[in-house]
């Protein structure tokens, strides 16, 4: 088995501890679904060590497997938009944002 088919095999079955679905919209658990981090904790491999993502997610799951409470699963649109998210750094900045989508 390639790494990225253990990877697959290994997020699907991890996702069930999510009610394999996307946090935000509920989209039913596919392609590109990540595990989102909710905060870090000693030891984690870091994103930079790694050589591609599937090594770096590879060893980011047995931190899923031991307490899911780190974490959230994502479709990839919704974890683009909480990761976006933090570019809004205050109220001011999120309330200028709101009216900028509304303006006609
Ligand atoms: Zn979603």
């Amino acid at each position: 088995m390639s790494k990225k088919d253990l990877l697959k095999k290994q997020k699907k079955q991890l996702a069930k501890k999510f009610k394999s679905r996307c946090y935000v919209c509920r989209k039913p658990f596919g392609k590109y679904f990540v595990f989102h981090h909710i905060y870090y904790v000693d030891g984690e491999p870091f994103y930079k060590d790694f050589k591609d993502s599937t090594d770096y997610q590879l060893a980011v799951l047995p931190f899923v497997k031991k307490n899911k409470r780190q974490f959230l699963l994502l479709c990839k649109a919704h974890h683009h938009l909480v990761e976006w998210r933090r570019s809004i750094k205050d109220m001011a900045m999120w309330r200028r944002f709101c009216k900028a989508g509304k303006m006609k």
